[in-house]
């Protein structure tokens, strides 16, 4: 497989070139094409093990570094835990994605990077990794990068903008990462590292790439789960609806993508908070991108989605026929909270605020013979403030996990500022 550059599509490039920044021009990168799987690999899905499936389905976009049998062993060092599909009521369904080590879907894509970009810079120099996070990206990418030798990261997070816990992931990691409270929004940590990666000359020079979700090689591994979900749906397999809790539309890029290598979905719903930026494209083919506004489901709160154009692209420019595959439904804190208070009373189960988004937009627009699955995107146990607030008999106590050990001042400074000084 090759790989272009959404918008200069002449260029070609090798997938190691496609996944490490300073190696093409600035820009979305996208497989050539996308890889269709016939009926006969949904009809064979359930005799195949998850790490087969995974396998088979990254196998045509990564052919060209990988045979088969050592894209299985990365598969099987990366996407690692469970992603078990939980019936909630008849036609409604959980993808729980977060039973990875940071319990956020980011996990996936992270870990999945981590191994490709050990593969591909062994003996190499040193490859520093920048990251702008709203809070699950830097805890994930934190936790898969952390002591792996060759690798040094840079995590920018919005001051007052990621829970505590996350901000305890981000922070505590290791020696190789480094955690940068930056006084502002995500979209200015957003602004700060495009800033950076658009300086070719210094990504090359220092060996800077990015492990957000702009990044291709942290793209592609979260089509599988789409599959793994399809494969667990048994008898309920009609009309199917995924409800997908949107910031930068990565996961829903690559549901789309899943979708176009053949997986039967009748409809995705974009379930969006209060930044309303993709709302507005699908409503009135008007790209405005806003000024972020903070909500409870703070990993959504992007007024600049970054993927946008790599949805655009998948259906060549054309809004209406986006439309006809994705509904965008917007969803506010208040009915986000009611979501979590109501699902946990009557069926006894209790999700985070950006489960509760995609919970909420499903429940509003699944018609009685549609079977619908929303992606549950991390545990409640990360946002206890606001599963506190909806679900006031819940306690700490009962939320409180492996928290970690408290966060450390021992950074070596003077080296984080000459470096950050050299990349600014
Ligand atoms: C990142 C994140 C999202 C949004 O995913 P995108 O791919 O950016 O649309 C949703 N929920 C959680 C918990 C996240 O961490």
């Amino acid at each position: 497989m090759n790989y272009i550059n959404i918008s200069n599509k002449s260029r070609i490039f090798k997938f190691e070139d496609a996944v490490i920044c300073n190696n093409h021009d600035s820009g979305l990168i996208m497989p050539q094409y996308i890889p269709e799987f016939g009926n006969l690999f949904l009809k064979k899905l359930n005799r195949k093990t998850n790490l087969e499936i995974a396998t088979d389905l990254m196998y045509p976009y990564l052919n060209d570094i990988f045979d088969w049998p050592s894209l299985e062993k990365l598969v099987s060092k990366s996407i690692n835990f469970k992603i078990p599909l939980v019936q909630i009521e008849e036609n409604i369904f959980a993808l729980e994605l977060f039973h990875g080590p940071t319990m956020a879907f980011k996990d996936v894509g992270a870990r999945f990077l981590s191994m490709l970009l050990q593969h591909l810079n062994r003996g190499k120099d040193k490859t520093r990794i920048i990251v702008a996070t709203s809070g699950d990206t830097g805890s994930a990418v934190a936790n898969a990068f952390a002591n792996i030798e060759g690798f040094e990261v840079f995590i920018l997070y919005p001051q007052n903008g990621v829970s505590k816990y996350q901000e305890q992931q981000i922070t505590n990691s290791a020696s190789n990462i480094w955690a940068i409270e930056v006084e502002g929004s995500f979209d200015d940590c957003q602004r700060m590292l495009k800033s950076v990666l658009q300086n070719r000359l210094l990504c090359k020079e220092l060996n800077i790439t990015t492990a957000n979700s702009i990044n291709i090689g942290r793209l592609l591994p979260q089509i599988v789960y789409y599959f793994l979900a399809y494969k667990q749906l048994g008898n309920n397999k009609k009309d199917l609806v995924f409800s997908v809790p949107s910031g930068n539309l990565g996961n829903l890029t690559a549901g789309i993508m899943a979708m176009k290598m053949g997986l039967p979905v009748t409809k995705f719903i974009a379930a969006v908070n209060q930044n309303r930026t993709f709302y507005k494209l699908l409503k009135y083919g008007i790209y405005k991108p806003n000024k972020s506004v903070k909500t409870y489901s703070n990993a959504m709160d992007v007024g600049n989605p970054s993927n946008i154009d790599r949805l655009l692209y998948l259906y060549q420019n054309d809004v209406l026929k986006m439309t006809d595959d994705i509904q965008c439904r917007t969803v506010n804190d208040e009915q986000t909270i009611n979501s979590m208070q109501i699902v946990y009373d009557k069926h006894n189960y209790l999700m985070d605020p950006h489960s509760a988004v995609a919970y909420h937009a499903l429940k509003s627009s699944l018609k009685p013979h549609q079977n619908g699955i929303f992606l549950s995107t991390a545990s409640p146990v990360k946002f206890e403030d606001v599963v506190i607030k909806a679900i006031p008999q819940m306690t700490r106590n009962y939320l409180s996990g492996p928290i970690g050990k408290k966060i450390s001042t021992k950074k070596d400074y003077q080296y984080l500022e000459k470096i950050l000084y050299e990349m600014v």
